[in-house]
């Protein structure tokens, strides 16, 4: 029976394994009386460490206190597949209206961000199970994916992307890398890596404590009270912190921020782990540098080998009425069932393998599909997220743009367009009211569904699989 860890496989995995060379899960103290900061941060996930780490860093003379309402890597930074990328989603959308040397510097900042976050795991001392062995989507189930995969291609190679940042695969070399069901071809980049989660989510938080940065864990921020004078206050249950700067960074957990609610939409996404699999498994499987792996589909299917040999494989996104986020998903048998399924019709010599974990998370989707750094200098209030599940790396380069628009210095980051210095308000698009996104959402995955069952199923005739493509190609590209 698999279990249902109350985080994921992930947190449980430093918590029985902990020992003293291992990262362990440490407890920290609430907020337990009023104070003043320079800088309050609320959410210890990815985003509010990375910018604590940066901050700290360049100005060390910073009080900074972070808030976190349950303990650190609760959110989708102790949940996710750990794909550590060097891309932000949405980024030909973002980067179009630029010039061709400032597209090439945008580029060289987000292929940077995997070694970046290297170079701090090694000064730091963060052994988060890195390898740098890339990312590859496959086209492999079904022949429209083919189709879809050249498409993918044709327009990096149109965004300006080298030949050595994405690379097309035919069958047979897609096969040497990945031996998956009908290897019809793929994309590989060398600009991801495989990354442990909670390993790099607990050794960031060690390393800004070690800076002098204070977490406070159980302690949920209830009200944000911002003034045009950089006196800002945070209303928790064990008192309030004044603070010149404010970063509230919740992604998926905006729906209790009033002010944040209706720009990012919290999505589930779930996720399982095989038992760990013999050598002579993964020789059939392949991934032999540590790939990450993804299906060619619009269900954002994906997977990675974690360091003790599991398979980790995750798809399919639900969207709760009214934006809720969702912490436990134990009540989700049939959907951990279902990608349970999908990972066998991938990997058929799997199929007496035990899963053994299956969890969620709820992620951040913006109304633009793509990431931002913002801040205010008038009210002292900034933020980053909009990840659309592609955070652990966009988190770090988000937070170094943050902490640059923050300390009012001019960079090549700050010029970036996914730099704001202004509100969320005056920056970023709202998401339509209830009840549009919530029947927006099921009407769009329902067609996506549909199209990947017809697609699928071999003898579906081709006038459906025409149709149910171009309707789900259409319906992709309203949200
Ligand atoms: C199943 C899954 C798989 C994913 N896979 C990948 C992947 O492979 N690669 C990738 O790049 N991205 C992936 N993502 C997305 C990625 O995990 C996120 O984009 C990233 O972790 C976001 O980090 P964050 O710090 O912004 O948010 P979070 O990690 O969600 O942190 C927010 C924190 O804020 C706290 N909080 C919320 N409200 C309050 C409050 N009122 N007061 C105090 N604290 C509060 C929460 O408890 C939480 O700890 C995945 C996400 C999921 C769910």
């Amino acid at each position: 029976m698999p279990q249902y860890p109350d985080i994921s496989f992930w947190m449980s995995s430093i918590q029985t394994n902990a020992s003293d060379s291992q990262p362990q899960l440490t407890s920290r103290p609430q907020l337990t009386q009023s104070q003043d900061v320079d800088v309050a941060i609320i959410g210890a996930g990815y985003s509010g460490l990375w910018i604590a780490y940066y901050l700290k860093q360049q100005a060390p003379n910073l009080n900074i206190a972070i808030l976190e309402a349950n303990t650190v890597g609760f959110g989708a930074s102790g949940r996710n597949g750990g794909w550590l990328m060097g891309s932000v989603e949405g980024e030909d959308r973002l980067l179009s209206g630029l010039e061709t040397s400032q597209k090439q510097q945008a580029h060289h900042h987000i292929y940077g961000i995997v070694n970046e976050a290297k170079g701090v795991f090694d000064r730091e001392g963060i052994d988060c199970d890195f390898s740098h062995g890339g990312w590859l989507s496959a086209a492999a189930r079904y022949p429209e994916q083919l189709t879809m995969a050249r498409k993918t291609m044709a327009n990096l190679q149109a965004e300006g992307h080298s030949a050595e940042a994405f690379q097309w695969l035919e069958g047979d070399e897609l096969k040497a890398r990945l031996n998956i069901h009908n290897p019809y071809g793929g994309i590989f980049s060398p600009h991801a890596a495989r990354i442990h989660p909670a390993k790099l989510v607990t050794g960031l938080a060690r390393a800004v404590e070690r800076l002098g940065v204070n977490i406070y864990e159980n302690t949920p921020v209830t009200n944000l009270s911002v003034s045009e004078q950089n006196s800002n206050t945070l209303t928790t249950d064990f008192g309030t912190v004044k603070a010149d700067i404010v970063l509230p960074c919740v992604e998926g957990f905006s729906y209790k921020l009033e002010a944040h609610r209706r720009y990012i939409l919290p999505i589930q996404s779930l996720i399982v782990a095989t038992e760990p699999l013999s050598d002579t498994q993964w020789q059939d499987i392949g991934l032999q540098n540590n790939e990450v792996f993804s299906d060619t589909c619009r269900l954002i299917t994906y997977g990675q080998r974690s360091a003790d040999n599991r398979l980790i494989f995750g798809s399919r996104g639900t969207y709760q009425f009214g934006g809720k986020p969702k912490s436990s998903f134990s009540d989700s048998v049939t959907v951990f069932s279902d990608i349970g399924k999908l990972m066998r019709e991938f990997f058929p010599a799997l199929a007496d393998t035990p899963i053994t974990h299956c969890w969620g998370g709820t992620l951040g989707m913006p109304r633009s599909k793509s990431p931002h750094a913002l801040f205010d200098p008038h009210s002292g209030v900034g933020s980053i997220g909009g990840y659309a599940g592609e955070g652990v790396g966009a988190s770090n380069l988000m937070a170094r743009t943050l902490v640059d628009l923050i300390l009012n210095r001019e960079s090549e980051l700050t010029a970036m367009p996914w730099a704001y210095h202004t509100t969320m308000k005056k920056a970023l698009r709202r998401w339509e009211p209830e009840p549009f996104r919530w029947l927006a959402y099921k009407s769009i995955l329902a067609t996506l569904i549909r199209e990947e069952a017809i697609l699928s199923n071999p003898t579906s005739p081709s006038w459906k699989r025409k149709f149910i493509h171009g309707a789900a190609g259409a319906a992709n590209s309203i949200l």
